[in-house]
């Protein structure tokens, strides 16, 4: 196939014998969110560019050289979104959702877009869920946000593969008398840093903590810490954090060094990493961004969110097989008719089944086929059961009821009888 005609690098297909997965995974996250009060939202994929520019930063990695930005047939500037946060406040400001002070508790899912080295766990178009709350701007709710994904890999069986690191970068004062002195410490040793380091110490000093060489990492052994500079509202913001997640028995690790890639955040930041994935290793990854609404034209609002990668706890799931076995069987009953006569009267008795049992799935054989064809079909399908419906059963109004993984034996099922019977012997769903 010409390349021209292929997909882009670092969008992948998701095929068929993924989906299962996927469904599962998304499933099991949206009735979690259900329960525990969170409302969908669904927003463009596509924005203005100034929009990520004001939110994100000017000086992150993703605004300096991840997004997919291009003109429109008006001359405008827009672009693929990178992340769920800015389109979400500017849908909420939008509309009015947080006026008065009103608390919201939002998610959504759906396709991101950075132009990144396409690798393992890494992709140009990839799948993120996403939470934010709104007007509630105490430790409870960012505690909420983390029992929640605990629970989540308990529910998905990956909880032994994951650690919870913490910490706080306090409120913009706290923050603003950190940087000082971090600006002043890594001055004063610029030599030892790397060329991105020496860039970040103007544009963005908070990032050089983020870094991968070593030579600044053995810099910062000796720098100031954030939590020597933390205020008492940040303080006890963190600590009652910390208490809650300590009486929900959620275990954590404090890391000095996190900051996150994004501008808008204070106080608490967090991810969640394994050792499973290599590189790759966050799964999920958030805190709060108590001045993000007002610095994008709203009033003082709170905000507190965080984003999981889809593609990375699919990854993880397949790799710890916590994949269960029940999900990729999609066929619980195939239908095998022959003869013209047969075929009618098949499809006729399964739209009745269908009436009185909505959740069975039942696959009827299309493009007829000799007897051992059909019952090929019906055994490469997944099915737990094959009906056979041919002349003679159709002369006695019956259908051939076929156990095809070894539970029991094969019998006729008068028609009126199939549905009470089928609901018997299949789980539904
Ligand atoms: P990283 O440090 O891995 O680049 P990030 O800090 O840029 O991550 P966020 O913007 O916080 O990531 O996004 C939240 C989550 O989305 C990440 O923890 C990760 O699971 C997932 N994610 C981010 N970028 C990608 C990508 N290019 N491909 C796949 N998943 C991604
Ligand atoms: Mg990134």
């Amino acid at each position: 196939m010409s390349k021209s005609l292929q997909a882009i690098r670092g969008m992948n297909d998701i095929l068929p014998e993924q989906t299962p997965l996927w469904r599962y995974f998304e499933g099991t996250v949206a009735r979690l969110l259900d329960n525990y009060g969170y409302k969908q939202i669904r927003m463009p994929i596509v924005e203005f560019t100034e929009l990520f520019k004001r939110s994100i930063g000017e000086v992150t990695d993703i605004v300096e050289k991840e997004m997919y930005t291009f003109e429109d047939r008006n001359g405008d500037s827009l672009t693929l979104r990178p992340e769920g946060t800015a389109a979400c406040v500017r849908a909420v400001l939008e509309h009015g959702l947080t006026g008065g002070g009103q608390p919201q508790k939002l998610w959504y899912i759906g396709p991101m877009f950075r132009h990144e080295r396409p690798q393992k766990g890494r992709y140009r178009q990839f799948h993120q869920i996403g939470l934010e709350v709104f007007n509630l701007d105490g430790p409870d709710i960012d505690a909420e946000l983390i029992v929640l994904t605990w629970r989540l890999w308990g529910q998905l069986g990956i909880r032994d593969a994951v650690k919870l690191e913490l910490n706080s970068l306090g409120t913009s004062e706290s923050r603003g008398r950190y940087r000082v002195a971090l600006v002043e410490y890594l001055s004063a040793h610029l030599d030892k840093l790397d060329e991105d380091s020496q860039r970040r110490l103007k544009t963005n000093p908070l990032r050089v903590l983020d870094t991968k060489n070593a030579d600044t990492q053995a810099v910062l052994v000796n720098a100031p810490k954030m939590a020597d500079y933390l205020d008492d509202e940040s303080r006890t913001h963190f600590e009652g954090l910390k208490a809650r997640l300590d009486a929900a028995g959620i275990p954590y690790v404090i890391n000095p060094k996190l900051v996150r890639g994004l501008d808008y955040y204070s106080k608490t930041v967090f991810e969640w990493v394994t050792d499973k994935l290599g590189a790759q290793g966050t799964v999920c990854a958030g805190g709060r961004y108590d001045g993000l609404v007002e610095q994008m034209g709203g009033k003082p609002t709170t905000g507190v969110g965080f984003a999981m990668g889809i593609e990375r706890l699919i990854l993880l799931l397949e790799t710890l097989g916590q994949v269960p076995e029940e999900i990729s069987r999609q066929v619980d009953v195939y239908l095998c008719a022959f003869g013209d006569a047969a075929e009618l009267a098949a499809l006729a008795l399964s739209e009745k089944v269908r009436d009185q049992l909505p959740n069975l799935r039942l696959q009827i054989n299309a493009g007829a086929g000799s007897f051992k064809s059909q019952f090929k079909k019906a055994d490469k399908s997944g099915a737990l059961y094959a009906l056979i419906l041919g002349e003679d059963e159709l002369a006695q109004q019956v259908i051939g009821f076929k156990p095809l993984r070894g539970q029991g034996e094969q019998q006729n099922i008068a028609f009126d009888a199939l549905a009470a019977h089928l609901a018997t012997c299949v789980v539904q769903g």
